[in-house]
């Protein structure tokens, strides 16, 4: 009885045993098919070449055995000047300057002309512009993916870069990064949609051109945030004296602009000081299709209620004549409670 158990017990353990050791070596082989096929991928990639089917188009030559796989796969090697072009790099003489750093094998000639390849904050600064902490001033716009270091690293190019924002079909918003915004300290999100829009004056200049609104949009967030210690800027949408709808806060994002409706209503403030005049025509054209857009995309409720500032607080904000024209638009003074 003990004899027939201890064969079973071996008889087991040879089984395992097996097992293992097949399993073992399937995957040693497979490893190194895995290993001899990367080699070879690896081969072309050093020599700065590109493995693909030898039908492809090569800019440069074909050349055997350095690629994995079937025979046609085969590495399109650039010429040597290619191999440093194709990097984004500049073929030179390495007693030259060179803002990033020089890399050998990528460039014809002699030994000592080399590749010299930028650091990818030299793309920003090719553009004209300067990497910086984007919670700092920057006169142009803010661009991402063009500068080292953290995310908020960014390109703040020299001349303002136009892009817009949004799901609007009938309005454009110029992006906070067009104008060039600081990051905000914080942020707060709002349950959307909301039951009132309200109306606002910055109480500044005006301004008739994008370059001088975009100059405006700086000056008025670095009020709210450093003199007033407000987030960011006080309103989730500026509109210029050139007819253009500015991103504030954006469409979710809670405003500081008006006591005690901050987190259930959209600012939109006009750029200027109302007083006296209205806001030129393309100016209350884009604040009517901005108002639309937030009913169609819900952001705003069907029955909304649309209020000056001055209706709920004491100020004169929107000023006297934008006041008046409000009142005659279609939701003004609803009763939505
Ligand atoms: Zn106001």
């Amino acid at each position: 009885m003990r004899y027939l158990k201890m064969t079973f017990v071996l008889a087991l353990l040879c089984v395992a045993v097996s097992r293992g050791y097949v399993r073992k070596s399937e995957i040693q082989s497979n490893d190194r098919t895995k290993l001899i096929l990367r080699a070879k991928g690896n081969a072309c990639i050093k020599m700065g070449g590109r493995c693909q089917d030898d039908s492809q188009r090569c800019v440069g030559s074909y050349v055997s055995g350095k690629c994995p796989g079937s025979i046609k796969h085969r590495c399109c090697l650039p010429t040597m000047d290619e191999a440093c072009t194709m990097v984004g790099g500049l073929c030179q003489d390495d007693s030259q300057g060179c803002g990033g750093s020089y890399v050998s094998g990528k460039c014809s000639g002699p030994i000592t002309r080399k590749c010299c390849l930028p650091t990818i904050d030299d793309v920003c600064t090719e553009m004209g512009g300067r990497c910086q902490d984007d919670s700092q001033r920057c006169g142009g716009s803010y661009v991402s993916g063009k500068c080292s270091g953290p995310i908020t690293r960014r390109c703040c190019s020299a001349k303002p870069i136009i892009s817009y924002t949004g799901f609007c079909e009938n309005v454009k918003i110029i992006s906070r990064d067009s104008w060039g915004a600081r990051r905000p300290k914080d942020t707060e999100e709002m349950h959307l949609p909301v039951n009132y829009t309200f109306i606002h004056h910055t109480k500044t200049g005006n301004c008739s051109n994008t370059n001088k609104c975009m100059g405006q949009l700086k000056n008025i967030q670095d009020f709210h945030m450093y003199t007033r210690n407000w987030s960011d800027i006080a309103y989730n949408f500026l509109i210029g004296g050139d007819g253009q709808v500015y991103e504030g806060r954006g469409w979710s994002r809670t405003g500081a602009h008006t006591l005690k409706y901050n987190r259930r209503s959209i600012a939109i403030s006009f750029i200027g000081d109302f007083m006296s005049y209205s806001p030129v025509s393309s100016a209350l054209t884009a604040s009517e299709k901005l108002i639309e857009c937030a009913k169609k995309h819900r952001v705003l409720t069907t029955g909304y209620a649309l209020y000056g500032h001055r209706d709920v607080g004491a100020t004169t904000c929107p000023g006297d004549t934008l006041y008046k024209l409000i009142q005659q638009w279609p939701h003004y003074g609803r009763n939505v409670s």
